[in-house]
């Protein structure tokens, strides 16, 4: 007999395991503790490797309000550059923006479309025993009840309670990013450009590692935020509001921004990154997405890496569901094989960017330079042709070759 599988949670990831394991013939049933449309702290950007995804599981990229974005205009220290998302093999050279709160309904829909039963405004515990879910406890306006899933997918997000009762934890000598957003009405929302600034400064006029972003939206509104990463002194001590405040004060002209209170009440959250957290598979649950910590540090992605995630998962646990007892193990040396160069390159990275000096000399002489900005934003999105030559001693040997100009 097949096994049942529950995926806690509907964000991306939720959404992409369910909607895989459905198409691959899996009994599976989503739980997600909100409503669709849901709101969800982020900057709406998705990426050619989210756009691949979205591709790959039937999106209706026509039908719906998306508004696509050709690439990336970024800004530092007085300068300016504009770079077109590059051409790849793999993914197409197209971004786009939508909200997110119509973004994951619409794939948990597609999910359900499959064969997925989709539960919505129903939250999970887990009910563990001996290293194993043995039951999960499923709470809504109905009351409570217990279901005994053979199998459970846990897409719970950045704080990932669920993760953690089932005993996975955050590396603390990891990074960790913390990020804000508002939306904003703006003329120019039809831009097709995103657009960064790779300076940004705490109210002391300090240099701090992360960047502020205006993703325009397409519909008359802009998403403005800002994110920063945990590897600077004092950074727990950081606002990230006030940085907020202070981006949005000094937008470019081209936005026309003249409102000081954004449109909506700016809201926050967590980065966890890297592949922080473990163990990702127990005994007969795996974890993906933010609460495996899925985020990629050199650019704060995460919606790409939770369909990434969820999508490689599914197919673990579709073989466990049809009786493989030792394949959820796969999932975990898949994760290590598919990230485990890069993210360890991400982390020197954004361990050196915690360094003001640094940061402050990778802008701007990036933005001197069309080549290295062009091939810093293929590494930072994840874009480098699995044929070009290897990374991680490009990073290193670019890296050196900035720090050491900037401090000459
Ligand atoms: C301010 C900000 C800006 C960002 N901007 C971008 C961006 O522009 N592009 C990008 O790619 N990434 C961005 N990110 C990251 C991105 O939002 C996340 O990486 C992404 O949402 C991860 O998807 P997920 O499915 O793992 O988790 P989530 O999207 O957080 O989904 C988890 C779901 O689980 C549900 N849930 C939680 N607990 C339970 C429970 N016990 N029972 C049932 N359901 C539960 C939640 O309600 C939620 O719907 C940003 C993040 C922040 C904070």
């Amino acid at each position: 007999m097949t096994k049942t599988v529950l995926v806690v949670g509907g964000g991306p990831g939720g959404a992409a395991a369910a909607f895989w394991l459905a198409r691959n013939g899996v009994e599976v049933h989503l739980v997600e503790k909100k409503r669709y449309p849901r709101e969800k702290a982020c900057g709406d950007g998705l990426t050619p490797r989210a756009i691949r995804e979205l591709l790959d599981m039937g999106f209706d990229f026509d039908g719906l309000d998306l508004h696509r974005i050709e690439g990336l205009r970024a800004y530092a220290g007085g300068l300016k550059m504009e770079m077109p998302w590059p051409e790849h093999s793999a993914y197409p050279n197209w971004g786009a923006t939508m909200r997110r709160a119509d973004l994951d309904g619409v794939v948990a829909g597609m999910a359900e479309k499959h064969g997925a039963t989709i539960e919505q405004g129903t939250t999970a515990a887990p009910i563990v025993a001996d290293d194993t879910i043995t039951g999960v406890r499923l709470t809504n306006d109905e009351g409570a009840r217990v279901v005994h899933p053979d199998l459970v997918i846990i897409a719970d997000g950045s704080n990932s309670r669920f993760g953690r009762n089932v005993g996975a934890s955050r590396r603390k000598d990891y990074p960790f990013g913390l990020a804000v957003r508002a939306y904003y009405e703006s003329p120019h929302s039809d831009d097709r450009f995103i657009e960064s600034q790779l300076d940004i400064r705490d109210a002391e006029g300090r240099a701090m590692p992360g960047y502020g972003w205006v993703f325009p939206l397409g519909d008359g509104e802009i998403n403005v935020g800002a994110g920063l990463i945990s590897t600077f002194k004092g950074w727990k001590d950081i606002n990230t509001s006030r940085i907020l405040d202070a981006y949005i004060a000094s937008l470019p002209d081209h936005w026309k921004v003249t409102e000081v209170t954004p449109h909506t009440k700016p809201i926050g959250g967590k980065l966890p990154m890297s592949l922080s957290v473990g163990p990702k598979v127990g005994r007969n649950w795996v974890i993906i997405g933010d609460a495996s910590g899925a985020v990629n540090p050199f650019n704060g992605e995460g919606i790409d890496y939770a369909y990434e995630t969820g999508r490689m998962a599914a197919r673990w646990v579709a073989e466990a569901a049809a009786g493989d007892d030792e394949a959820l193990a796969g999932y975990s040396r898949e994760l290590e094989d598919v990230y485990g160069d890069y993210h360890r390159v991400a982390r020197v990275f954004v361990k050196a960017i915690g360094n003001p000096v640094v940061m402050r000399t990778l802008t701007t002489v990036g933005l001197r330079s069309r080549p290295l900005m062009e091939w810093t934003l293929k590494v930072m999105a994840n874009l480098l042709d699995p044929d070009e030559a290897k990374m991680s001693e490009h990073v290193y040997t670019a890296i050196e070759r900035v720090v050491n100009v900037g401090s000459r």
